[in-house]
C-alpha cells in the first residue's frame, strides 16, 4: 500500500466511510483509518451508528415491537396465539447479526471503491510541504505513518457520564451496556428523556422492564414541536413509561444488586429516592477527539471539545476538515454522511454543501416522531408570519386498517409566499413520510404544491397530503 494519499480519512463511521467512499469515487487516493474492534481485536466498521447506535437500536425496536404485537396486539386482528415467549439470547444474537452485517457491508464497500483501510488509532504527528503526517498506532500493535493532503475528521462522539459516576455498563449503562442486556431487569431507571432514553425506554419496556425516565428539563421532548410532544408524552404515559420531568438528581449510588437515585422534583417538594435494577445514563454525547493530539498541530476545539468549522466543514488548519458528530450541528448519522459527501467533493475540486435546515429528526418509538424544519415556537420566536395545517391519522383510512391511529401531521407555511417552513409528525412511519417534507422543503415548495401532488390510496402519505390542504382550511376528509 502507498503510504501517500490525496485523503486520509480517520474514522470509518457514517460519516467518514461515505467521506471515503465519495473520495474515492471523485480519483482521490483515499485511506481510512478506524480504531473499532468487535471481539478478539476484529475491525468493525460503521462506528457508533452501526456498533451501538443506529443499527442495533432499530434491531431490538424492532424484535421488541413484534414481542409486544405477539403479547397484546394481535387478538385484535382476530389471530390467537398461545403463550408468546421471549428468547432474549436469540434477540441479542439477531441484532448482533444485523450489526455484523452492516460492519461486512462497509468492508466490501472500501475494496468495491478501492479505498485502503487500516485498523488502528490515528493522530496528527506534523504537517508537511504538501499535507500532513499522521501516526497509526495499529491494533496489531505496529506503528505506521501515512502522509495525506487532505484529512478529514470524523471521530464520533462518546456517552456522558453523570459527573462522579463512570459507566460501568453493569449497572451504569451506556447506550453500549443498554443494548447488550442479558435479562430483561425488573425495574429500569434512564437518566434522560432525549431521543436515547426514549427508544432505549421503549425497548426495555416492551421486553417486561418498568422504565422510569428522569428529564431535568420541564418541558418534554422540548426540541420537538410543542403539539408533537404534548401527543408523545399522552402515548407514551399511557404505554406505561413513567416519565418525571424539572427532575434534579442528587445522588447516583450503585450498589450491589440496585442503583439509588435520589431527586428532587419540579414541584418543589422534598428529596425523592428511587432504586433500580439497572440506570441508562443518556444526558447527551460529548464531541471524541481523545488522542488526536489535536493541540500538536494546532487544531481549534471550542468550549465542548468539538473541532471547530466553518460552514463547509473546513477547520483552522489547511487541507484538515472535521464532519459528524464531532462538529457543531445535531449528532445524527445522516448529517455526518451529507457532510461526508460535501467534504469529499469540495476536496476534489467540487462545491458540496449541506443544508442543515433540511436535515430530518426522528424519534424511532411508537408511535414514531419526526420533523424537518422548524416549530410553531420557532416561528413565533422569530416574529415570522405562518400558517398552520393539521390532520390527524384516526382520519386517514390505512391507519385505520392497520390499526395505528395515534397522531397526526403537521405542516407550517409561511403566511404571504406559502413556502413550506416545517413539518412535524407523531403517528405510523413518520420515518419514512418525513422524507416527502425534506424533499419538498428542500425544492421550496409550498403547502399547495404538497395538496396538488396526488398521493396513492390509501396510503399514510395521504395524511400529509391533507395536512397541507389543512393549512389552507380545505381538508377533504375530516
Ligand atoms: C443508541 C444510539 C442510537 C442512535 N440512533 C440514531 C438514529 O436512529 N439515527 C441517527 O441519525 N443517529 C442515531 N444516533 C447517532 C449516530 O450514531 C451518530 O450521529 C453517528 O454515529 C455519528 O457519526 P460519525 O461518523 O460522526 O461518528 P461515529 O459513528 O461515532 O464514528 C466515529 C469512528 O471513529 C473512530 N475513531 C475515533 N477516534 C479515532 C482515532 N483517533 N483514530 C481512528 N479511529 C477513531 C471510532 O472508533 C468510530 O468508529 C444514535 C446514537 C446512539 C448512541
Amino acid at each position: 500500500m502507498s503510504q501517500d494519499f490525496d485523503l486520509a480519512v480517520i474514522g470509518g463511521g457514517p460519516g467518514g466511510y461515505v467521506a471515503a467512499i465519495r473520495g474515492a469515487q471523485l480519483g482521490l487516493q483515499v485511506v481510512c483509518i478506524d480504531a473499532w474492534s468487535r471481539g478478539e481485536g476484529e475491525a468493525a466498521l460503521g462506528g457508533t451508528c452501526t456498533n451501538v447506535g443506529c443499527i442495533p437500536s432499530k434491531a431490538l425496536l424492532q424484535s421488541s415491537e413484534h414481542f409486544a404485537m405477539a403479547m397484546h396486539g394481535l387478538a385484535e386482528h382476530g389471530i390467537r396465539v398461545a403463550n408468546p415467549g421471549l428468547d432474549l439470547g436469540r434477540m441479542q444474537d439477531r441484532k448482533d447479526t444485523v450489526v455484523r452485517q452492516n460492519n461486512d457491508g462497509i468492508t466490501y464497500l472500501f475494496k468495491k471503491n478501492k479505498v485502503a483501510f487500516v485498523h488502528g488509532r490515528a493522530s496528527f504527528q506534523s504537517r508537511t510541504a504538501s499535507g500532513w503526517e499522521l501516526g497509526v498506532a495499529a491494533a496489531g500493535g505496529n506503528q505506521e505513518v501515512l502522509r495525506a493532503r487532505n484529512v478529514v475528521v470524523a471521530t464520533g462522539s462518546n456517552p456522558r457520564a453523570f459527573t462522579g459516576v463512570p459507566f460501568d455498563e453493569s449497572r451504569i449503562l451506556s447506550n453500549t451496556g443498554a443494548l447488550a442486556l442479558a435479562e430483561v431487569p425488573k425495574t429500569l431507571g434512564i437518566i434522560g428523556a432525549g431521543v436515547i432514553g426514549l427508544e432505549l425506554g421503549s425497548v426495555w419496556r416492551r421486553l417486561g422492564a418498568q422504565v422510569t425516565l428522569l428529564e431535568a428539563l420541564p418541558a418534554f421532548l422540548g426540541v420537538a414541536d410543542e403539539l408533537i410532544a404534548k401527543e408523545a408524552l399522552k402515548a407514551f404515559t399511557k404505554q406505561g413509561l413513567k416519565i418525571h420531568l424539572g427532575v434534579q438528581i442528587d445522588e447516583i449510588r450503585p450498589g450491589k444488586d440496585a442503583v439509588l437515585v435520589r431527586y428532587r422534583d419540579a414541584k418543589g417538594g422534598g428529596q425523592e429516592a428511587l432504586e433500580f435494577e439497572r440506570l441508562i445514563v443518556s444526558i447527551g454525547r460529548v464531541p471524541n477527539t481523545d488522542g488526536l493530539e489535536a493541540a500538536r498541530v494546532g487544531l481549534a476545539l471550542d468550549a465542548r471539545g468539538a473541532i471547530v468549522v466553518d460552514e463547509h466543514c473546513a477547520t483552522n488548519l489547511p487541507g484538515v476538515w472535521a464532519i459528524g458528530d464531532v462538529v457543531r450541528g445535531p449528532m445524527l448519522a445522516h448529517k455526518a454522511e451529507e457532510e461526508g459527501v460535501a467534504v469529499a467533493e469540495r476536496i476534489a475540486g467540487g462545491a458540496g454543501h449541506v443544508d442543515l435546515s433540511t436535515i430530518p429528526f426522528v424519534v424511532y418509538t411508537e408511535p414514531e416522531i419526526a420533523w424537518v424544519g422548524q416549530t410553531e415556537a420557532q416561528l413565533k420566536a422569530s416574529g415570522r408570519a405562518y400558517r398552520s395545517g393539521s390532520f390527524p391519522f384516526s382520519a386517514n383510512g390505512r391507519a385505520r386498517a392497520a390499526g395505528h391511529t395515534t397522531g397526526l401531521v403537521k405542516m407550517l407555511a409561511d403566511a404571504a409566499t406559502d413556502e413550506i417552513l416545517g413539518v412535524h409528525i407523531i403517528g405510523p412511519n413518520a420515518s419514512e413520510l418525513i422524507s416527502e417534507a425534506v424533499v419538498a422543503m428542500s425544492f421550496r415548495a409550498s403547502s399547495e404544491d404538497i395538496a396538488r401532488i396526488c398521493h396513492a390510496h390509501p396510503t399514510l402519505s395521504e395524511a400529509v397530503r391533507e395536512a397541507a390542504l389543512a393549512v389552507d382550511k380545505r381538508t377533504l376528509n375530516l
